[in-house]
């Protein structure tokens, strides 16, 4: 018998949906099935499988967005039809695109952000591949310039970057300079930098908010550093800021932080929409401090949309969906509204650091004062048979992801414990995941040997 489609002998559109083929048979997996299915009857296949997935709510791993107000729902359901790169055709999409981003450019303080320039990406990883390229290209430009050799580019970042970095060097060919993190400097902040820049650096990444424990890093004295740099070697080296959470938290919520386009050194600034701009996956942004450090090279124009339309990205057609999503979150909270909802979830990842400190086992790695992070690791002399891993898979049968990992180069043998407070998790809600941490420790402790795990629980952005 065929697999997977409804057979033209029963009456199916009348079988009730669960005794229907595919349903009461099998799909294949993994081959095109031969035939077609009812709407419902696929419908129910995909959707009962994805109820298999873990609960988005309650998925701490993300930074993600996972929650937004019914009318930007509506909004999502009248959009998913745009293709963000038909800009002749959406004429007001593309100009609230770039309203979006000239907003971003006056939040992260630029001179004049008539004159910086930016865009719209699928996430933060796409801009961070734009901010790197455009710093190597102008790097190649000034060595070309000079007659000097531009074949070895590197890039100096903490070894607590995002994968994206890891990436964007690997792809495009820079050697990454990974400057480790340790207890004593727990995030880059411009101590050695000398040992690690030279003239082939094409720039410094520095990260508001490290993926791995929350943490600012001190965009001011890596700058600072930068310029003792510059005094002594005539070294000129820009700044690009990974602000992919922080980004869109520190200007609402730790003003006094300079990090952004108030620092000379800063030539751009990514941040992922969908994270702390509060918007669901994906849509990223990243703005240049002035139009002239984007290189036009890097700008192509296309004549088959209708016009002349420039196009600045890795993807073409992508949704644009999230763009007017972003812009109902911009009008929607305006800069009162986006405060209130960062110290909310601040004080919720304060709330839970505190709560997990009081249970006397976890010494605390960040307590949501930077980002709206909590992580913690095992007090020193923790003797139980059992590890955060064990806790991270207890917590997974209470419904709650809560990722454990080692830290990164230098410090691998430390594991800690994230939880990542996002627009939605209520304080309400952090109490039951406080309740659901001291049940599973208590019953991990009572345990002999702790129940088999993964090696490790995925770690993710
Ligand atoms: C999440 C994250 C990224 C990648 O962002 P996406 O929007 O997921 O592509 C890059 N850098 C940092 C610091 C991040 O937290």
């Amino acid at each position: 018998m065929r697999h997977g489609y409804e057979s033209p002998e029963e009456p199916v559109g009348l079988n009730p949906v669960f005794s229907r083929a595919g349903e009461a048979t099998e799909f294949p997996r993994f081959t095109l099935p031969e035939g077609e299915s009812l709407p419902d009857t696929a419908f129910q296949v995909v959707h009962d499988e994805a109820m298999l997935d873990g609960n988005a709510r309650l998925n701490l791993a993300t930074f993600v967005g996972t929650w937004m107000e019914d009318q930007a729902g509506r909004l999502y359901s009248e959009a998913v039809d745009k293709n963000i790169v038909d800009k002749d055709e959406y004429p007001q999409t593309a100009a609230i695109e770039t309203r979006c981003w000239r907003m971003l450019a006056g939040l992260w303080n630029a001179p004049d952000p008539a004159k910086s320039i930016g865009t719209s990406t699928i996430g933060s990883s796409e801009a961070c591949m734009l901010g790197g390229l455009a710093l190597k290209r102008r790097w190649q430009q000034r060595r070309r310039a000079a007659g000097l050799s531009t074949e070895k580019p590197n890039l100096v970042m903490s070894a607590a970057v995002q994968v994206c970095w890891e990436k964007f060097c690997n792809y495009f060919e820079v050697e990454p300079r990974f400057v480790p993190i340790s207890l004593d400097h727990k995030t880059l902040d411009g101590d050695g930098l000398d040992g690690y820049v030279d003239e082939n650096t094409i720039g410094v990444v520095a990260i508001m908010g490290v993926t791995y424990t929350g943490m600012y890093e001190p965009v001011q004295a890596i700058s600072d550093a930068l310029d003792a740099i510059q005094k002594k070697t005539g070294l000129d080296i820009p700044i690009h800021v990974d602000g992919a959470s922080g980004a869109m938290v520190a200007p609402f919520i730790q003003p006094d932080i300079v990090w952004d386009f108030r620092l000379e050194r800063v030539a751009s600034i990514n941040t992922s929409g969908h994270k702390y701009g509060l918007v669901y996956p994906g849509i990223g942004w990243v703005v240049w401090r002035e139009a002239d450090l984007l290189p036009e090279e890097l700008i192509f124009k296309v004549s088959y949309l209708g016009g002349s339309m420039p196009t600045f990205g890795i993807n073409f057609s992508r949704p644009g969906a999230q763009v007017l999503l972003q812009y109902y979150q911009f009008l929607r909270l305006g800069f009162d509204g986006y405060t209130r909802v960062q110290s909310a979830s601040r004080d919720v990842a304060r709330y839970l650091a505190d709560e997990v400190r009081a249970l006397d086992r976890f010494d605390i790695w960040t307590d949501g004062s930077d980002i709206p992070v909590a992580a913690w690791q095992l007090k020193a002399d923790h003797d139980e048979p059992w590890t955060l891993y064990d806790l991270s898979m207890r917590l997974r049968t209470r419904g709650w992801l809560v990722p454990a990992y080692p830290m990164p180069e230098a410090l691998t043998d430390v594991t800690v414990q994230r939880a990542v407070v996002r627009n939605g998790l209520s304080r309400d809600l952090a109490g039951g995941l406080v309740d659901a941490i001291r049940t599973s420790v208590q019953e991990l402790d009572q345990l002999k040997a702790p129940m088999p795990g993964p090696e490790r629980v995925a770690f993710h952005h």
